[in-house]
């Protein structure tokens, strides 16, 4: 299929881009990296009268490091990502993560804010993000605004972005020393969206006990899940195998997954459990060893 006739805008700039979202926002699209939206396109599930590619805007690129975060710009691409020394050492979630996120062509083309804004409920940064607990910036030409996971991601495929506004940057807190992280995720191929994925960040006491558990499903919602009954069990245990296995099945009652031909619905919730186990086990781990210290 082709996509149906559209005007195409290439901004050179951030103000530029913000100016023609004003003009033109109720009937545009913004284009990253095209790797979700073409595909909208060319099925006509989209049929924007505008494309505003914003490729070209530098503002939006790169990655820094503030004192406890580190600050992606909306057009900044998987790859960077994947390969930047800063992310791995400050916050290597991202790097096991981001290695899930389609193949190493998508991971070429695609962007981070493309993947937040796509708001896909199995993709892998909506699903990190939301364990890492991590803000999405917005701007629209007369504001930028701050925003949570929570209030960002309405639900399947639907955000909170108004016509006029843009993913600025997005901002991942590192992760503290004294904690260990897993992503754990099965699809059915390499390279497919995941049935069920789990972020896990853990940190222990000097004794061994848990301090804090930051955890978000993808895949079992239509949006991303953090199982906060689980999160407030496992404060203050010592974990092993019981407890992790009770936190594990705690809160399948409270997912809904979407059947489909991939996986039924009773399936992703089993896998849910499963590959939260897997997760606790392997950050607790992580953080005993001092991986990440
Ligand atoms: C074969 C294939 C396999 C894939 N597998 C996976 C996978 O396993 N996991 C996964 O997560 N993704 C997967 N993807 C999607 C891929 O990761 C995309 O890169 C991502 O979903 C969107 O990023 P993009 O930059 O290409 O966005 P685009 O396609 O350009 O845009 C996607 C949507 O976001 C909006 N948008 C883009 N940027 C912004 C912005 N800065 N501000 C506001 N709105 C914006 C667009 O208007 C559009 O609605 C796959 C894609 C393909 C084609």
């Amino acid at each position: 299929m082709k996509p149906p006739k559209f005007s195409y805008l290439r901004p050179n700039s951030l103000q530029e881009a913000l100016d023609m979202l004003a003009e033109y926002g109720d009937d545009a699209k913004i284009m990253s990296g095209g790797q979700s939206l073409i595909p909208l396109l060319n099925m006509r599930l989209s049929t924007p009268g505008y494309i505003i590619d914003i490729g070209r805007v530098e503002e939006l690129k790169g990655i820094r490091e503030e004192e406890d975060v580190i600050v992606i710009g909306g057009m900044t691409r998987h790859v960077d990502v994947e390969k930047s020394a800063l992310v791995r050492e400050k916050c290597p979630l991202l790097t096991e993560g981001i290695t899930w996120v389609g193949h190493n062509q998508i991971r070429s083309r695609g962007t981070i804010g493309g993947s937040i804004a796509h708001a896909d409920p199995s993709a892998e940064l909506p699903c990190m993000l939301t364990a890492l607990r991590g803000e999405i910036v917005i701007m629209s030409r007369e504001e930028e605004i701050t925003v949570s996971p929570e209030e960002f991601f309405l639900s399947y495929l639907l955000t909170s972005l108004e016509p006029n506004q843009l993913i600025k940057e997005i901002r991942f807190p590192k992760i503290k020393k004294g904690s260990g992280y897993a992503f754990e995720e099965v699809a059915r191929r390499h390279g497919d969206f995941a049935l069920v994925e789990v972020a896990a960040v853990v940190e222990l006491e000097a004794d061994g006990t848990i301090a804090d558990a930051k955890i978000a499903l993808g895949g079992a919602n239509s949006v991303p899940f953090i199982p906060e009954a689980v999160e407030g069990f496992l404060i203050g245990k010592m974990p092993d195998d019981s407890i992790l296995k009770e936190a594990a099945t705690l809160q399948l009652g409270d997912l809904d997954p979407e059947g489909d031909i991939h996986g039924s619905k009773e399936y992703r919730r089993y896998l849910s459990g499963v590959l939260l186990e897997r997760a606790l086990y392997k950050a607790i781990a992580r953080a005993r060893e001092g991986v990440f210290v």
